[in-house]
């Protein structure tokens, strides 16, 4: 049985990877910030009893990594998918001269560091995996390519240092045969991507699945979009 684990899984993206995953016979490992709240995760786990399981944990709090890498040691995690996020000016408008550094800070913290620091924490679970992929959901916004219009400064930033992060992280576990994906999940309808968004969660997860079943260890290192083709950096 394939295993994963996936950050952010009480709702969103998150909680239909968890979905999908969990429908897929996989072992699911689904982790969130506040288990005792997390009521749509809640129920999935009583509907997967045999091969989901909750656990607690903010991506920003090294503590909380360390216990769960801990709790799981020997366990291997074919798949890690680093889904967490955070988007304050998709909500707060924060144009020049009323930037919000706090919130940068944070975006940062979340986004990048959150998504380096859970990867560092089980690179270990996932080399003594049969798949050995870790993923970071990232986004076309972090595309320095595809800056077509202002502002976004805190995401943007966040996400195109994730995708530096990662590509690095690809070079340093490759020769432990680890491979590194990171994928743009389109615009999809979550709290973060509004309800005009043209995707379903379902869609979205279903089509980056698939991705990531099409995918080689050559391929390690490259930022793909739902449908399978590469953004440029
Ligand atoms: P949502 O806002 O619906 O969900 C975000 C998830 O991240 C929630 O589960 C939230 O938990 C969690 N989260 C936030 N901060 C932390 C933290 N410090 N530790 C752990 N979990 C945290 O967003 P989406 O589902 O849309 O986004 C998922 C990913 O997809 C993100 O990385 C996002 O950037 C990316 N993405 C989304 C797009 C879209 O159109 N929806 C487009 C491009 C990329 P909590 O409920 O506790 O806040």
């Amino acid at each position: 049985m394939h295993s994963v684990l996936i950050t952010g899984s009480n709702r969103g993206l998150g909680l239909e990877w968890a979905e999908q995953m969990a429908e897929a016979g996989w072992r699911v490992y689904a982790t969130c910030r506040d288990p005792e709240h997390a009521d749509s995760l809640n129920m999935l786990q009583s509907a997967f009893a045999k091969n989901l399981t909750v656990h607690r944990l903010d991506v920003t709090h090294q503590d909380e990594i360390s216990a769960l890498a801990e709790a799981l040691r020997g366990h291997p995690i074919d798949r890690v998918i680093n889904n967490a996020g955070v988007y304050f000016e998709k909500y707060l408008d924060e144009p020049l001269g009323q930037i919000n550094y706090q919130h940068w800070e944070e975006t940062f913290r979340v986004n990048t560091l959150g998504a380096v620091r859970l990867s560092e924490a089980f690179v270990e679970h996932v080399a003594a995996s049969r798949l050995k992929q870790i993923v970071a959901i990232s986004s076309h916004m972090g595309s320095i390519a595809e800056i077509a219009v202002e502002g976004d400064y805190a995401y943007r930033s966040s996400k195109a240092a994730l995708n530096a992060a990662m590509k690095g992280l690809a070079h340093e576990v490759q020769a432990r045969g680890l491979s590194v994906f990171m994928l743009h999940p389109g615009w999809v309808q979550t709290r973060m991507g509004g309800p005009g968004a043209p995707l379903t969660t379902m869609d979205s997860v279903k089509r980056m699945r698939q991705v990531l079943e099409g995918v080689q260890a050559k391929d390690s290192g490259r930022f793909f979009r739902y449908d399978g083709s590469v953004i440029p950096w």
